[in-house]
């Protein structure tokens, strides 16, 4: 799963990237990333890891990741080329979900490409070029589907789903917006992964000083609030150049910092789990002396799926899972305890696997 990093140049991308990365998982683990310097493998924070190999003396804990990619050099013309504006279309485009940094905070000695702060002008800067990209992309798609038409039903029913989809997006619409009429188009609009059809973080990037309220004296970020509320996309408050400073600590530094702050956790922290939430993902959790690891599904997926994710004979031999809640075993404070209280049980192929589910597969080889 991978989020693209987006906005103006000068926003705080990069800073906040950064920082994400700097606390990020193990990457040896993830050698693509050594290659390139705009992908970041950030490992979800999950309190439940840390308790569980206490508990089983694991010797190895795996936390689930999410990708980062900085797309940098995003600017008014991209999609017309302007400064290798279809690259970064394209890095986009491979994204599932998008971070959108706008720039809330005043500060003279950054200067703003376009020589005022005003987030909602930035915003529709950039989702314009992302609008023309997708423009694009329709009309490519119904040049052909419309030769195909003259004589192939189910090309014309393309056909009609791409007009009315090229009208809904001149208009300044967003493709997250659109409704298709029924499965088939559903299933074709799907396909084309339109960029403006991606969901959407708007990471509000304000001073430290507004960090305290979470931004709810800052006025920008009530202009951004109040996009982000007619476009169904989520707000996230943070202090790119705070949350760089954290991230230079060693943990305990860390810890005391944000204790003295008065936070829990790391705004970053915080965005990353909400991006984890953004993409419908959960996590299962595995554990036992070799290692205790969180698993990443989307929400809604069965045991045996599930199962396929640590191994694909896992799957196909799938007999059932044997599943404790993570608050069960909490409260009855051990497998054992959890056992004798009736709160360890067998679940077959149709059951939906639940966040913090701790599962012991059993299966056929
Ligand atoms: P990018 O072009 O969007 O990647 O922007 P950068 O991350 O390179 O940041 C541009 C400039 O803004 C840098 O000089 C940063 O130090 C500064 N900057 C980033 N975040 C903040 C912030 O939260 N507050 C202030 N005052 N400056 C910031």
């Amino acid at each position: 799963m991978k989020l693209g990093i987006v906005g103006l140049p000068n926003v705080g991308k990069s800073t906040l990237f950064n920082s994400l990365t700097k606390a990020g998982a193990e990457m040896a683990n993830y050698p693509f990333c050594t290659i390139d310097p705009n992908v970041g493998v950030v490992s979800v924070p999950d309190e439940r890891l840390r308790v569980l190999t206490e508990m089983n003396h694991s010797r190895k804990t795996i936390p689930a990741v999410i990708e980062f990619v900085d797309i940098a050099g995003l600017v008014k013309g991209a999609s017309k080329g302007e400064g290798l504006g279809n690259q970064f279309l394209g890095n986009i485009r491979e994204c599932d979900a998008i971070v959108h940094v706008v720039r809330c905070f005043d500060d003279g000695n950054v200067i703003h490409v376009d020589g005022s702060v005003d987030p909602i002008r930035d915003i529709e800067t950039i989702n314009l070029e992302l609008l023309f990209s997708d423009m694009e992309i329709v009309e490519r798609r119904r040049a052909k589907v419309g030769k195909q038409a003259r004589n192939d039903k189910t090309a014309r029913k393309e056909a009609e789903l791409l007009n009315r989809l090229y009208q809904f997006l001149e208009e300044g619409n967003m493709a997250s917006a659109f409704e298709p009429a029924d499965e088939d188009e559903e299933k074709y609009f799907r396909q084309y992964d339109l960029l403006t059809a991606k969901p959407v973080i708007y990471a509000a990037n304000v001073s430290e000083d507004d960090m305290a309220d979470d931004g709810a004296n800052n006025a920008y970020v009530k202009q951004v609030r109040d996009y982000a509320g007619e476009h169904g996309a989520q707000v996230f408050v943070v202090c790119a150049q705070m949350e760089a400073e954290i991230s230079e600590l060693e943990d305990d530094e860390r810890q005391a910092f944000l204790e003295d702050l008065g936070l829990k956790e790391s705004g970053l922290d915080k965005l990353i789990k909400a991006s984890y939430e953004l993409l419908g993902l959960i996590s299962y959790l595995t554990t036992g002396e070799d290692e205790t690891r969180a698993w990443t599904i989307t929400r809604g997926t069965k045991a045996p799926q599930a199962a396929g994710k640590i191994h694909t004979d896992f799957e196909r031999g799938f007999i059932a899972a044997e599943v404790v809640k993570y608050k069960d075993l909490m409260e009855q404070g051990s497998m054992h305890a959890a056992k004798e209280a009736g709160l360890v049980g067998l679940q077959g192929k149709e059951y939906v696997v639940q966040d913090g589910d701790i599962i012991n597969f059993r299966f056929n080889v």
